[in-house]
């Protein structure tokens, strides 16, 4: 029997986590609105700006991720930022454009929330509810988010190991949410010509320790867009069931992130290039050409 099943003696869990762990080949496939999934054969591409800055720019953004074949459309409302005075997003305002983009152009939509206080608005407009880096170990969050009914994207905290991260995630399955989805973002070490140093050796040992899938974002790793396109074709390579890509109509002009933010063109190539490796590796990107 595999050990990470075995029986919790006197009801304790004999490993931390008994519910994120993999007891079989069977892997978890996440269903998301309007028959999409994540998980499955396919590999998911969730792109779109950091911020939600206008309604031109995030109607703008989702026209061109869609036109190029990305299935769900991201945007940040409530966004953690360092400095307190830097842009911090527009907030339900900014989620209620996002909604209109996702259904303009028949996307479902990603959020980023912050504070349990804005759960029950985020779960009203918003199709997966994203954990950001800088709250993988807010645990009353992740017991609030075991009991929202949207599926969450958790992402890997930036000194968090996986095992770490997998207990994250059973925050969230014990809870009763069984729709969590991983996301590797890059961990913080001592290279410095990165803005985070992206693991990809996390996405196969993930997917040997856990049946969640498990996506990668290459844009808060690299921190610049040029090194977008060999880290999203590594992550394919690696095994990643997805990848959630930073796209700008204008990154020089972006209120975040634009450093790291592909033009739409650029994404439009890399979106050729990631079918071509989705195929290689025996998968395909719905939407792609
Ligand atoms: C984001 O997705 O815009 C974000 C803030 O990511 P992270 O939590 O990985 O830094
Ligand atoms: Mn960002």
């Amino acid at each position: 029997m595999n050990a990470v099943l075995s029986e919790p003696e006197a009801g304790k869990p004999s490993v931390p986590y008994m519910l994120a762990g993999r007891v079989s080949d069977e892997k978890t496939v996440v269903n998301i609105s309007g028959g999409i999934t994540i998980g499955g054969e396919d590999v998911c591409i969730i792109a779109g700006p950091c911020s939600i800055e206008s309604r031109d720019q995030i109607m703008e953004s989702a026209a061109h991720v869609k036109k190029a074949g990305a299935t769900i459309l991201r945007g940040g409302a409530f966004k953690p930022r360092t400095s307190p005075y830097a842009f911090q997003g527009m907030g339900v305002e900014g989620l209620k454009l996002l909604r209109e983009a996702g259904d303009a152009f028949r996307m479902p939509i990603i959020t980023e929330i912050m504070d349990s206080d804005d759960l029950a608005v985020i779960e009203e407009y918003s199709d997966i509810i994203q954990v950001g880096a800088r709250n993988c170990q807010n645990f009353s969050l992740l017991r609030k988010l075991g009991r929202a009914k949207r599926p969450v994207l958790l992402k890997r905290g930036m000194m968090t190991t996986v095992v770490e991260l997998l207990m994250s995630a059973e925050y969230v399955l014990a809870g009763g949410n069984r729709n969590v989805i991983l996301c590797e973002r890059g961990i913080r070490t001592f290279e410095s010509e990165t803005r985070n140093t992206l693991d990809i050796s996390a996405v196969p040992v993930l997917q040997q320790k856990t049946h969640l899938p498990v996506i990668v974002d290459p844009s808060h790793a690299a921190g610049t867009w040029k090194l977008i396109h060999p880290l999203s074709l590594a992550a394919i390579a690696a095994g990643a069931d997805g990848l959630m890509i930073e796209v700008h109509p204008d990154p020089d002009h972006a209120l975040s992130d634009g450093m790291q933010s592909l033009k739409p063109e650029r994404f439009s190539d890399l979106m050729i290039r990631m079918a071509q490796m989705a195929r290689l590796m025996g998968r395909s990107i719905p939407g792609s050409c």
